[in-house]
Formats: structure tokens, C-alpha cells, sequence
């Protein structure tokens, strides 16, 4: 990199360390936690009694509130917001794209007598209509239907949003069509929430429960890349596609692994605390962070919390992380792999089960009654992997994610179980049929009756997994560090609500048969162990000896988003979103139209980039050295000498630069292809035409790298990106 954007860097870097000493670090303090929510607190303190039971019940039973408790909570809310400064209020929504929208509307209406006063009712509370023709919708609403609703969901608490010294009430909402169909992540999920719900209280009646609802609780880790801003600014991949697109390896990568839980750097930390400390404010319980296993790499997580709470918390953590960046010179990279050859960044997302009485359905009891039930749920959630692996895998694929799974560092395309020892000898014992014989206490018990005592945590840990059981959860590790993690959530809600679904029908007409419970499970989980026990796996992930006995077992690996993607609108999945309501076949399509596109988009617009790249910044470069090599080896011809060495160089400079541009010339011959109305065809294209002519150009450029001087070169590289902070 040219040395003036270094030096800034530098003194970037120097002048904030110096400007730290003097001022404090921000304090996080436990009760700042949640003063900027519409939290519960702020609720009974504001609202009358028999809206704030209702208000209550519509959080946790569904119940519709109606219009003249929707007014009074708006009120309340209104004033709450206007005494903290508030001027505007936004429904705020996930709409298919990934990120998040809002639409900020002001709470100033004209009174008849023409002046201002701040108005917000129960109506704006609950429905918002944003102008929404520009979202994608996969092709669910055309154009001259464009509207779009928002609708508030009651069960996220509104919080304000300080930005640029603007104060806004935010309101989480949902985002349908007027007809009812759903054009964003949270509706989906919420649906799902509700199947998987229903299914799971069948299960627990056989067990003698009297909960009434279970949620789906998730906790998800955030990785993350922070970068100086300069270096940021100063490369137009990073800025346009979010990962660098050139590059070369630098001598010190992360082999030393010296950086994993190592010290934090002091910019890195006043940047963390900051953003903790605004999330704190907001409500999200934010717990750990620590450094990562590459340079420059970090993590942050939040205690878990509902999965819908924790899916919008999840969005406005990368949201804070990105805004508050700037401010300490640094930039925030959430993309999955932003530099080649260096770890990339996933998101895992620790899911579980928890029913209203406040017990965690995954966690191992303390006696065998309770591991009996932990067991069929356990059970359930293997079966729904095995079952529903394809569905899995799509729910994660996305152009950025193809560069991480698989590539040694992160899970595999493959999704498979890790149960850890402990639980898989009980399960091989399960399916032998082994506990049924066994004595206990001069009695013969029956079945699992007679399992060991199963510990609470259930220790042992694998890193490679995709889907691993940790000890009272589910850690999905193969979501990647820039989705939403709504969908992944979807899809397993999906899968173990068809699961449980089918455990409880068994299970119920052996009961209704005259089985105990204890006769019923000890004959069904065997069987469903036995049919399903290919998907676990506890070895290493990573090996290629993995992927050899995957295949013998006949599980899917789905290498890329193409492969992936078809398998959400495999007829089963789409019968299965149907069944249990919670998306029709026209809005899983959707979906898979969405993120088909927006494949298609991203390998694009990077194509488009290395393009402009090559030739406009690469390329100069290279003319540059070429000539400058050209004329010293003339000068010394003139001289009277031979430069030897300097003649090979200048044959290298110009094979390198001559290939550069015929590489660069393909891609975007590449680049030029049209869909010709097959988004499958258009997206394979993508997938061995272009992305292939890239990784092409990269090596040239990457080797020109090597070879151009470091003020020509005009891009920061890995080795000060990644080191200098
Ligand atoms: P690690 O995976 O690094 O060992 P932890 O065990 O502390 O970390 O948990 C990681 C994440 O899992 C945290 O966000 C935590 O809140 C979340 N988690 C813990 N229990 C549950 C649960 N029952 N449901 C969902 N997430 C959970
Ligand atoms: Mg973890």
C-alpha cells in the first residue's frame, strides 16, 4: 500500500491511544441495562391495570389486543419516548434481504389550530404501511399491488434507537403483504415458534407436563473482523463486496495462533465496551467477547434469550457493531470470509427448548424419569437433522458462506450430529435394547427407566461439528457471521416441529393402546435411533476420511448455494412448511427465488469489482513497474553491461501483466451472460464461469503483489490490514 494511507493509519492509531489515556472508558453499569426499553418495568408503571394485563397476554398467550388497549399502550409509549427526546418513530423489519429496514415517521401532527403537537395512536402502534414496492419479494407482490404492511409484534419490546442526535422510538415489527402472505424473517419465524410449540406440548402431556407453551430459546455467537479505517476506505472490495477480492498470503498468517483469547488491543476494547455498553441500553444482554483464532478477529455473545427477541437482538448487535465502529477509526467486517487463506467468521447459534415453567427440555434431569423425556426430545431433534438435513444445509447457503464450509476451518457442507461420548453410548445402548433387561432394584424396569444418571454438562466439546449438542442445547455452527439468523431458526424449528410431531403420534396411539409411557418410549426410540443414528458423528469433521464415510452413509454434501438451494423447495420441505402452517408454497418459493438472486447479485457485483480492480488499480500499477524495470534494464544496455536478473524480472513483470488483463478480459466476457429467464441456469453460470475466471484473476493479481513494489502497490495488504492495529 502506498505509504500516505499507511502513515494516516498510523498516526490514526497513535492519536487514539493518546486521546484514551485522558478520557474514561465508558462504564457498564447493570443498571443502565434496558433504560432505553419498552421494557415490562417501564409497561406497569405506565399503563392502567387492565391494559397492562392485556398487553401481558398478548405477549404470551397471542391474544389480539384490542383498538382501545392498542391506544392507551401507544400513549404511554409515546410519552415514555417524546421525555427521552424522541421526535420520530419507525416500524423496524426484516424484510428478505438480510438486513434490516426502517421507515421513520414523526410523531408531529397539525391541530386544528394549526399548531404541533406530538401524536401516536394505537393505530400507527399496530399497523405501519412503509413504501415497500423496493423490497425483493420473490416475485409475491407485483408492482401495482406493491403495499406492504408492517405489523407490531407485541412480544419484542420497542426500544430507542440515539443516532447522529436523533432519538427514535423503534418498533419491531412484521412485514406482510395485504394479502396476508409473508414478505420478511420474522413472520416465518414466529410461525414456526407456534408449530414447534403445539407439537412439543403433545409430548410433554405424555410425560404428565402441565406447561402450556414452549418457546425456542437461542443464544447466538458473533464472530467478527475489525479492521483500521483507513486500510478499509482505501480498498474498494472491502467497501463494495465486503471481503477482500486480491490479496496475497502474508509471511505471518495465523499459524502462530498467538492471537486466540490473547490480550485485547486498547482500540478494539474502548470499541467493545462501546458497543456493549449501547446494547446493555437497549436490552440486549450481551456476556463475553474475546479474540478469535485469526489476526484481527474477535467475538462477542449475548445470553440467550426467545428466539424472536433474540433474532432482533441478533440484528441490532451487528447494527450497533457497525455504527460504532467509525468512531474508533476501526471498520467492522461481518462478512464470512473477508480475507483468503485466514479463518472466516460464522455466527453459531445455540438453540434449545424451553417449556413456561422455566425447564430447558434439552438439559439432561436429574432423575430417569426426566432423562426419559430429555431423551425423546433429544431424540426428535437427531431424527429432524437426519430428516431434514437438506433443508438445514439451505438455510445457511449464501454466496459468502460457500468460501467458509468446508474449507478446514470451518464445519463441512455436510450437516451430521455431535453427541459427544457420553450420550452416544447411551444412545448405542438405547438402540440395543440393552437397558430393557436390566435389574434395578430387585424390580425389572422397564426400558429407559433404568438409564445411567445422566450429568448436567455433558462436557466434551467438538469444534468441527456443524450441529453439536453441548450439554443442555443445540449449537448450530455452520450459520455464517453475516445472516440473519432467522432462518436457520426457522429451519430447525420446522424440522424438529415435523419430528416431535411424529414422536408424539407414536407415542400417544402406543399409550392409547394401554403401553405405558415408560413400554411406549422404550419401543419407539430403538427403532428411530436406528434409522436415523448415520447423521451423528463425533470424529473430526474436517478430514477428508469424513467426507468418504458421509458419502457411504448417504448423507447429503452440498458443496455451494446452487447445490444447496433447491433442497428448500424440495417438495417434503415445502410440505412440510405447509402442514404446519407456516409458510404456503408461494412464500417458501419466494424465498428460495430471493436467495437464489441475491446469489447471483453478490458473485456478480464481486466479478463486476475484480474487474475494476484489475484494470484500474492492479493494472497501472503493474505498467508502472514494468517500464520502470524496462528502463533500468536499458539503462544499464547503454552503459555497457547486461543486466541478467533484471531482464528476468522484466520477462516475469510483463508475462504477469499481459495475463492479468487476458484474465481480466475473460471474466468479463464472464460477466456479460443473461439469465434468459432460467435464475437455475443464470446462477450455475455464476457458479463455474465466473467464479472460476475470478479466483483466475486473483492468482495473477496476487502474484503481481508479490512482485510490485510496496509504494506502487496500490491496495493495503493482508500483512498491514490484519497486523497493524
Ligand atoms: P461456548 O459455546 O463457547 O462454550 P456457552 O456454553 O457459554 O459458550 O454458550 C454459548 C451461547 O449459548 C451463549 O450465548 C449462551 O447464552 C447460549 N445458551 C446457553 N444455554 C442456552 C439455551 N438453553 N438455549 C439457547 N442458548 C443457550
Ligand atoms: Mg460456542
Amino acid at each position: 500500500m502506498g505509504s500516505a494511507v499507511l502513515i494516516e493509519a498510523i498516526h490514526a492509531i497513535r492519536d487514539f491511544s493518546v486521546a484514551k489515556e485522558k478520557e474514561a472508558v465508558p462504564v457498564r453499569t447493570s443498571d443502565a441495562f434496558g433504560n432505553l426499553v419498552f421494557n415490562d418495568e417501564v409497561q406497569q408503571a405506565r399503563l392502567p391495570k387492565p391494559v397492562y394485563h392485556a398487553l401481558r397476554r398478548t405477549m404470551t398467550h397471542g391474544e389480539p389486543l384490542d383498538p382501545s388497549a392498542a391506544d392507551a399502550v401507544a400513549k404511554a409509549m409515546k410519552e415514555w419516548a417524546v421525555e427521552h427526546g424522541a421526535t420520530h418513530y419507525t416500524h423496524w423489519f426484516q424484510p428478505l434481504t438480510g438486513i434490516t429496514a426502517e421507515k421513520h415517521d414523526s410523531f408531529l401532527q397539525l391541530t386544528n389550530e394549526g399548531k404541533a403537537v406530538a401524536e401516536f395512536s394505537g393505530k400507527e402502534l399496530i399497523k405501519g404501511e412503509p413504501d415497500a414496492s423496493s423490497f425483493p419479494s420473490g416475485g409475491m407482490r407485483s408492482t401495482f399491488e406493491a403495499r406492504g404492511y408492517t405489523a407490531w409484534d407485541p412480544t419484542s419490546p420497542p426500544w430507542l434507537l440515539y443516532s447522529g442526535g436523533a432519538v427514535t422510538l423503534v418498533i419491531p415489527t412484521a412485514f406482510v403483504s395485504w394479502t396476508g402472505e409473508a414478505l420478511d424473517k420474522k413472520t416465518p419465524l414466529l410461525r414456526s415458534m407456534e408449530a414447534l410449540s403445539k407439537q412439543a406440548i403433545r409430548v410433554l402431556r405424555l410425560f404428565g407436563s402441565t406447561a402450556e407453551r414452549v418457546v425456542t430459546t437461542c443464544g447466538s455467537e458473533q464472530e467478527y473482523f475489525l479492521i483500521d479505517g483507513y486500510f478499509y476506505l482505501s480498498r474498494p472490495d472491502l467497501i463494495n463486496a465486503g471481503r477482500t477480492l486480491f490479496g496475497a498470503r502474508p509471511p505471518k498468517g495465523q499459524e502462530l495462533e498467538d492471537q486466540y483469547f490473547g490480550a485485547i488491543p486498547e482500540r478494539v476494547m474502548a470499541f467493545m465496551s462501546e458497543v456493549e455498553s449501547e446494547l446493555y441500553k437497549v436490552g440486549v444482554p450481551v456476556k463475553t467477547r474475546h479474540n478469535e483464532v485469526a489476526p484481527s478477529q474477535y467475538e462477542i455473545a449475548p445470553i440467550f434469550e426467545n428466539a424472536n427477541v433474540s433474532t432482533d437482538h441478533q440484528m441490532m448487535t451487528m447494527e450497533t457493531m457497525r455504527r460504532t465502529a467509525p468512531k474508533y477509526g476501526l471498520a467492522c467486517l461481518l462478512h464470512e470470509k473477508p480475507f483468503a487463506g485466514v479463518n472466516g467468521s460464522g455466527k453459531h447459534v445455540n438453540w434449545s427448548i424451553s417449556d413456561d415453567e422455566g425447564h430447558n427440555l434439552l438439559s439432561p434431569g436429574a432423575n430417569p424419569h426426566d432423562n426419559m423425556q430429555f431423551l425423546v426430545f433429544c431424540t426428535a431433534v437427531v431424527r429432524a437433522v437426519n430428516k431434514w438435513q437438506g433443508l438445514l444445509r439451505a438455510s445457511i447457503a449464501s454466496a459468502g458462506n460457500d468460501h467458509r464450509l468446508g474449507a478446514n476451518e470451518a464445519p463441512p457442507a455436510i450437516i451430521s450430529v455431535f453427541l459427544g461420548d457420553m450420550l452416544t453410548d447411551i444412545f448405542e445402548q438405547i438402540e440395543k435394547g440393552l437397558a430393557k433387561s436390566t435389574k434395578h432394584g430387585g424390580e425389572l424396569d422397564t426400558g429407559v427407566m433404568v438409564l445411567p444418571k445422566l450429568p448436567r454438562d455433558a462436557g466434551d466439546r467438538n469444534r468441527t461439528s456443524p450441529f453439536a449438542f453441548t450439554g443442555n442445547k443445540f449449537e448450530f455452527r455452520a450459520v455464517s457471521a453475516n445472516q440473519s439468523i432467522a432462518m436457520p431458526n426457522i429451519a430447525l424449528n420446522v424440522a424438529v416441529t415435523e419430528s416431535l410431531d411424529f414422536m408424539a403420534t407414536e407415542l400417544e396411539k402406543a399409550t392409547k393402546a394401554g403401553k405405558s409411557i415408560e413400554k411406549a418410549v422404550a419401543e419407539l426410540l430403538p427403532k428411530v435411533i436406528k434409522e436415523n443414528k448415520r447423521i451423528i458423528f463425533n470424529g473430526n469433521n474436517y478430514s477428508m476420511e469424513w467426507e468418504k464415510e458421509a458419502a457411504r452413509r448417504g448423507l447429503l454434501n452440498l458443496r455451494n448455494t446452487v447445490d444447496a438451494l433447491p433442497q428448500l423447495v424440495a417438495k417434503d420441505v415445502i410440505a412440510a412448511f405447509e402442514k404446519y402452517k407456516i409458510l404456503n408454497e408461494r412464500e417458501v418459493r419466494a424465498r428460495y427465488d430471493v436467495m437464489l438472486e441475491q446469489y447471483i447479485k453478490t458473485v456478480n457485483v464481486e466479478g463486476q469489482l475484480m474487474v475494476l480492480m484489475a484494470n484500474r488499480y492492479i493494472l497501472p500499477a503493474a505498467f508502472a513497474y514494468q517500464k520502470q524495470v524496462a528502463e533500468s534494464v536499458a539503462a544499464v544496455k547503454s552503459a555497457g553491461g547486461r543486466s541478467i536478473e533484471g531482464k528476468k524480472v522484466l520477462d516475469r513483470i510483463t508475462k504477469l501483466t499481459d495475463t492479468l488483463k487476458q484474465r481480466s478480459d475473460k471474466l468479463a466476457r464472464a460477466l456479460e451472460h443473461e439469465s434468459n429467464g432460467s435464475a437455475e441456469k443464470h446462477a450455475k453460470h455464476f457458479r463455474d464461469g465466473v467464479i472460476t475466471a475470478m479466483a483466475a484473476l486473483r492468482e495473477t493479481g496476487d502474484d503481481l503483489e508479490l512482485m510490485i513494489p510496496h509504494e506502487t502497490w496500490p491496495l493495503a495488504t493482508y500483512r498491514e490490514m490484519l497486523f497493524i492495529k
